[in-house]
């Protein structure tokens, strides 16, 4: 078995080492004798989206700067990003990159940043920002239930679809409605850094689970011995969960 990965923008939207989640993905599929082939997909190449043979797409976060940058290159592959999506495609966008999918970006100095319109998602900016590690609580159904990572976001967004998880500890989308992130079909789009993946290994399993799927039908997933990882992972929610 093989998943192809592409990993978007790397070289721009990485801030707090959302690159960590291209790395967790691949070792996780590796111990499970899944290969990984990763193009790297970058502005300065002219090449378009080859969503055949896409299985799973990462993009991270960046500065309002770092997604000005990319915008019109992103733009360039709006319609393989819809048939991807549609087409239950797996795609985990963090913070920026969720933001740029939505109507409307407005930057912390209101200026617009143009977003791909493929979901009805509205963010704003504002100059103060939403700093903090959090604690969601999942609503996917995964063991285990909670999910953690930092967020630093000036944006407040908005949206009527699933949402990734519950706030128990941080801001989430807009601080004020107490939900972090967006599920649509197989798209997430969360404002957790962390890096997310290596944090929280049933979200990578999530990914790779719904890849295999999607790709060779296939509903089960061979267990790793995670107890590393999720001692790590009840360590710090239970710390965050206590200094709340
Ligand atoms: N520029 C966006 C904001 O501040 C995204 C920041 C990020 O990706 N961490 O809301």
């Amino acid at each position: 078995m093989e998943l192809h990965i592409i990993d978007m923008y790397s070289d721009i939207l990485n801030v707090y080492g959302d690159i960590g989640n291209l790395q967790t993905l691949k070792q996780r599929c590796e111990w499970r004798d899944i290969n990984t082939n990763i193009t790297r997909f970058t502005k300065d190449k002219d090449i378009n989206l080859d969503v055949e043979n896409t299985d799973i797409i990462l993009i991270g976060g960046g500065s309002d700067y770092g997604q000005s940058i990319v915008s019109q290159h992103l733009l360039n592959q709006r319609n393989e990003l819809q048939e991807f999506i549609d087409d239950n495609g797996v795609i985990l966008t963090i913070c920026g990159s969720y933001q740029m999918f939505g109507n409307l970006y407005l930057d912390a100095n209101k200026n617009k940043i143009p977003c791909l319109e493929l979901l009805d998602i509205e963010t704003i900016s504002e100059k103060d920002r939403f700093i903090s590690n959090i604690v969601l609580e999942n609503n996917l159904g995964l063991n285990p239930e909670t999910i953690v990572g930092f967020e630093n976001h000036g944006g407040r967004t908005y949206h009527d679809y699933d949402t990734l998880g519950e706030v128990k500890v941080g801001f989430g989308n807009n601080n004020e409605d107490g939900k972090e992130g967006l599920v649509y079909k197989n798209f997430i789009g969360t404002y957790l850094h962390g890096p997310l993946l290596p944090k929280n290994p049933h979200i990578t399993d999530k990914l790779i689970s719904e890849a295999l799927k999607r790709k060779y039908d296939i509903d089960t997933l061979k267990p790793l011995d995670d107890t590393i990882e999720l001692n790590a992972h009840k360590k710090i929610v239970n710390r965050l969960l206590e200094n709340k």
